[in-house]
């Protein structure tokens, strides 16, 4: 594993892209209510930034609380969720959620990661959003993008994000583990795209040994 290179990626990373952080979820950091976190997590699933920007505030025009969401016809939520894409596989999700919170958790978000993950529709990445995001836990929510890079980088040899945030959490020094998800998201929708990344134009091409990458611009 090349984890020799953590250390200067991180540094220049975090300088690009710290300051530019204006993703839908990383912007809700900033006054968070973690039901509004974890209900736009799970719309975010598969579905581009600006989706779910629009449909969260959409839903949060007619429904911000388990109680509320819990009163919206499925049709009616499925009609309003409709653009973030599997509307009919999310709307019965947050229902269910939804419903979970009102009857085990006294209507509040769980903080621990057991209590998250006991809730069927909440995986491991919605739990570490949650924590990180809505509780400020030190946590690293590994998604499509905190799984693909790393392992193009050579720090990890995985097929998963769940065995990708495992071993993440060995080779990441801790003081970066908070902004992590917020860095390889813009760095991965900007130039280290899933298909033909941009090498060209790569600030950390010098330390990237492109596992994996067979056509890149
Ligand atoms: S050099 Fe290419 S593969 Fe490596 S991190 Fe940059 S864009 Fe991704």
């Amino acid at each position: 594993m090349k984890t020799k290179t953590i250390s200067p990626i991180m540094r220049i990373l975090s300088k690009k892209y710290l300051s530019s952080d204006k993703t839908t979820l990383n912007r809700m950091r900033k006054t968070p209510n973690a039901f509004k976190i974890l209900i736009a997590c799970l719309l975010s699933l598969r579905a581009r930034d600006e989706n779910t920007k629009k449909v969260s505030k959409q839903l949060f025009k007619v429904a911000d609380t388990p109680e509320k969401i819990i009163k919206i016809p499925t049709k009616k939520l499925e009609k309003i969720i409709f653009s973030s894409g599997h509307y009919k596989k999310k709307a019965k999700t947050i229902k269910h959620v939804s419903g979970e919170l009102l009857g085990r958790f006294n209507s509040k978000v769980p903080n621990t990661r057991e209590e998250l993950l006991s809730i069927k529709g909440i995986g491991p990445k919605t739990a570490n959003i949650v924590l990180g995001f809505a509780y400020g836990q030190v946590v690293i929510p590994v998604d499509t993008h905190c799984h693909r890079i790393p392992n193009r980088l050579g720090w990890v040899k995985t097929k998963t994000a769940e065995k990708t945030e495992i071993e993440l959490l060995k080779i990441i020094p801790k003081k970066y583990w908070k902004e992590f998800n917020a860095i390889f998201v813009q760095f991965g929708r900007e130039i280290c795209q899933p298909i033909s990344p941009w090498c060209s134009k790569c600030p950390i091409s010098n330390h990237c040994s492109k596992e994996g990458v067979s056509q890149h611009r």
